[in-house]
């Protein structure tokens, strides 16, 4: 079995002779305080000198935030006694998913650029590129091929978006992107194709689709700051365009059996952690049905860590569940139903509105158990405006958007109330399955 590994291993394997090195200088130096790079792997309380922090069971924070990067905390003092620098106890990443990109007519022709001759979709993101450049692993399912410019642009149902999208995606800091859902095929099994080169020009890791049987067999394991994750993608189907017989690694179905061999695969293959796209539920329902609740469950229990769904165009909750692993250890997995359109022209019934999940993932060094620390919700409203002729659209982060001392240009002041109301109300609906639920991610 090949594996497509992105490895930092060189960067992990000099930061751990640093640290080897630096403990050394620190002890002949007699320094009691680490230099900053060092504390990247330590808890604030490690600093303190108050030895490992452990978090308990069940301390999943919901909603907020954990403690900002020991990185940015300042040099704690300096104690007047030499003591050796504390190995590190974990290693920690962020974890940022989005949910459904799409592409439908009217958002095409107010994003041409007349002057470069080429359509630049960068301002569709521009507001959330701070928040998604700051994860780790970032993933977004691109729901609609871009299978060419030569063939035209087509909104639903048969979509065709500009590639440029891909460039956008990539300015905006994605670097996972799924492909196994219900418009894979709009563009046929050539579509298909040339949406993956195209990604993979724009180096990112893309799941869900295949090119070959030997492609769709290789594991994805995407390594960042020492922790492995498992990437896996697969959708409920491809609205009625049959796959073809002889293509059958063309796009990812859910098949439950094959689920949970992939999963083993991927944890037989180094994964410490496995995040399964599932592209499923019912459209329009802004909760998930007891098939989804079923299906996404016993994959938990089969080992997946965090399941990023999407689909049904709607905000659904999130819950985390509580299991037991084959060695006795308490384990928790996340399971996101619905994360809603990240960017589409739909509006009403909520559809204008998504959710950005920001998951802080923290391995344990010395058994490499995995803990989810923070889960941080962050609900986006799809802008859409009319400067002339042509619709324009931008994602805005409704807790930054709502607490900005400035009013946003673009947005009048009779919107605020409305998205005010809205950041309450799907604030209640993505908390409605979590029993720890705390208060909503816009609190100050
Ligand atoms: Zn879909």
């Amino acid at each position: 079995m090949k594996k497509r590994v992105h490895r930092t291993r060189r960067r992990l394997n000099f930061i751990l002779l640093l640290l080897g090195l630096a403990g050394l200088a620190v002890i002949v130096a007699g320094q009691g305080s680490a230099p900053q790079w060092l504390q990247r792997f330590s808890s604030p309380s490690e600093q303190a000198g108050e030895g490992p922090r452990h978090v308990p069971n069940g301390a999943l924070n919901t909603g907020e935030t954990m403690p900002t990067s020991p990185l940015a905390s300042s040099t704690p003092e300096a104690s007047p006694s030499p003591s050796p620098t504390p190995a590190p106890q974990y290693a920690e990443a962020d974890w940022i998913a989005v949910g459904d990109l799409m592409m439908h007519s009217p958002q095409v022709p107010g994003a041409y650029d007349a002057k470069k001759k080429r359509y630049v979709f960068d301002s569709f993101f521009s507001e959330v590129k701070s928040i998604l450049s700051s994860g780790d692993w970032v993933l977004a399912n691109l729901e609609t091929p871009i299978a060419g410019n030569d063939r035209g642009f087509k909104g639903y149902p048969l979509f065709n978006a500009p590639i440029e999208l891909a460039d956008a995606m990539k300015q905006a800091g994605f670097t996972i992107v799924t492909t196994a859902n219900n418009h894979a095929l709009d563009q046929g099994v050539s579509g298909a194709l040339n949406t993956l080169k195209t990604l993979k020009q724009h180096q990112f890791t893309v799941t869900g689709t295949a090119a070959s049987a030997a492609d769709a067999a290789e594991l994805v394991l995407v390594e960042k700051n020492g922790i492995v994750m498992g990437m896996l993608a697969y959708t409920y189907g491809t609205n009625g365009i049959p796959i073809p017989k002889d293509k059958p690694y063309i796009v990812n179905l859910i098949d439950e059996n094959k689920i949970i061999q992939d999963i083993r695969k991927l944890r037989g293959a180094g994964a410490d952690f496995v995040t399964v796209a599932l592209h499923f539920g019912k459209e329009y329902e802004t909760a998930p049905n007891e098939e989804q609740k079923r299906l996404a469950r016993k994959l938990a229990a089969a080992g997946a860590d965090i399941i990023a769904g999407s689909h049904p165009h709607v905000i659904q909750p999130y819950e985390v569940v509580d299991m037991v692993d084959e060695q006795g250890r308490s384990r928790q997995a996340l399971i996101i139903y619905s994360m809603g359109n990240f960017i589409s022209n739909q509006r009403g019934l909520t559809k204008e509105y998504g959710v950005i999940y920001k998951v802080k993932v923290r391995k344990q060094l010395h058994d490499g158990t995995i803990q989810l620390t923070a889960i941080e919700p962050i609900p986006t409203y799809t802008h859409r405006y009319k400067p002339d002729a042509y619709y324009r659209y931008r994602v805005l982060p409704l807790p930054d958007i709502l607490k900005a001392s400035e009013p946003d240009p673009l947005l009048s002041k009779s919107e605020y109330p409305a998205l005010e109301a809205m950041l309450s109300k799907l604030t209640t609906r993505i908390q409605s399955m979590s029993s720890g639920a705390t208060a909503p991610a816009s609190a100050p």
